[in-house]
């Protein structure tokens, strides 16, 4: 069975009765909706309910403001249909899935750790693993509500392999359970791929790729899709970390890493004893710093916690005006 939704304005599309929310079967019947998390933090999928019912998953989802509510906005990623509905949204070209998300079943096959906070999960599930580096997945983990985002560490593949690195968060349901809960052999529902912050192929210049934290993920596999697809093209990648003990890049690229052009690892609280030679404050000034001559020759991927995706913001859209259309980000709310 599934339920009907019509756009406001122009558009049909129908949602299965079983699917988690209003944005995955949007999104899984090719609509671009406009988004970008997935989970309740960014406020891009909001959106108006004309007429029908709706159920709200997570009321206190930190992406609507309270003004938002009063309002009567809802986030279609916290949202389930429970009959035909009608709605406004303005979709976009932008926003379609470049491969279109499926549900799986994923089985954890291994789990290796890259720091101390920090492991890469490595899923199995049936059929190929098809994204595009750089877009995340949806796992639903037990004892956590709702969804988390984590994006995968690993090439596409026919085998159906999925990586994700995930830090360990203090008091994290999530991230908590996954380290001391799942175990190998464990099966999780698995909803992917999700995201815009993913490579572009086609584009000639110089990958310039940021990352602060578990953002290496992402990162990790971008690097890897750039290399591969032309061993010559240039590859920079500035690594945000706290000390020396929680980067993970280097550990996560093994002999790849020797295809990066420039691996600059920057360090925000390093001991001020140690013998660290390289570079310390935050990642943004360092990006600053070292591409300011050469900034028209980039394009700009990052991923990592919000502070620093806004401190690139305004280096590189208000500060540098590089347009849009070369920057690729994704938040980890
Ligand atoms: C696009 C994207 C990609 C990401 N990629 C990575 C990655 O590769 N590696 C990594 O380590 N982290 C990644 N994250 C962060 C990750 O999704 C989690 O937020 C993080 O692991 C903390 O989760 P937690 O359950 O431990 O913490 P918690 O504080 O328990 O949960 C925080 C997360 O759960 C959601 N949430 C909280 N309560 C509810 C509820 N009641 N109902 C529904 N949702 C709820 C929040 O929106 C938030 O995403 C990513 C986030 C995003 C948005």
């Amino acid at each position: 069975m599934s339920h009907r939704i019509e756009l406001e304005g122009g558009g049909v599309f129908d949602v299965s009765a079983d699917e988690d929310t209003l944005l995955r079967g949007a999104l899984r019947a090719g609509i671009g909706f406009p988004h970008d998390c997935s989970v309740g933090g960014c406020g891009n999928c909001r959106f108006d309910l004309v007429s029908g019912e709706m159920e709200t998953l997570w009321t206190a989802a930190p992406g609507l403001s309270e003004r938002d509510r009063r309002r009567g906005k809802r986030l279609a990623c916290q949202s389930r249909p429970l009959g035909d509905c009608v709605i406004r949204v303005r979709p976009a070209e932008e926003n379609r899935p470049v491969v279109a998300p499926l549900r799986r079943a994923a089985r954890l096959v291994a789990r290796t750790a890259i720091t101390s906070e920090m492991s890469e999960f490595v899923f199995a599930a049936e059929g190929p693993a098809a994204f595009v580096a750089g877009q995340y997945g949806l796992l639903r983990v037990p004892g956590a509500e709702g969804v988390r985002a984590y994006s995968m560490s690993n090439l596409p593949n026919e085998a159906g392999e999925w990586r994700f690195v995930v830090r360990r968060v203090p008091g994290g349901r999530g991230s908590t359970a996954l380290f001391d809960t799942v175990a190998v052999g464990d099966v999780l529902p698995l909803d992917a791929p999700y995201g815009h912050g993913h490579f572009r192929e086609a584009v000639e210049r110089d990958v310039v790729l940021i990352a602060g934290g578990s953002g290496i993920g992402p990162i990790v596999s971008i690097a890897r899709a750039a290399l591969r697809a032309r061993p010559e093209r240039r590859v920079l990648v500035f690594e945000g970390a706290r000390t020396r003990a929680d980067l993970g890049f280097a550990t996560l690229m093994g002999a790849d890493l020797a295809g990066v052009a420039d691996y600059v690892p920057v360090l925000s609280a390093e001991p001020e004893g140690s013998d660290w030679a390289g570079a310390r404050g935050f990642v943004h000034a360092a990006v600053e710093a070292r591409l300011v001559d050469r900034r028209e020759a980039c394009e700009f991927y990052f991923a990592g916690p919000p502070p620093m995706i806004e401190a690139l913001q305004d280096l590189l859209i208000l500060r540098w005006t590089v347009p849009v259309e070369r920057i690729h980000y994704d938040r980890f709310f």
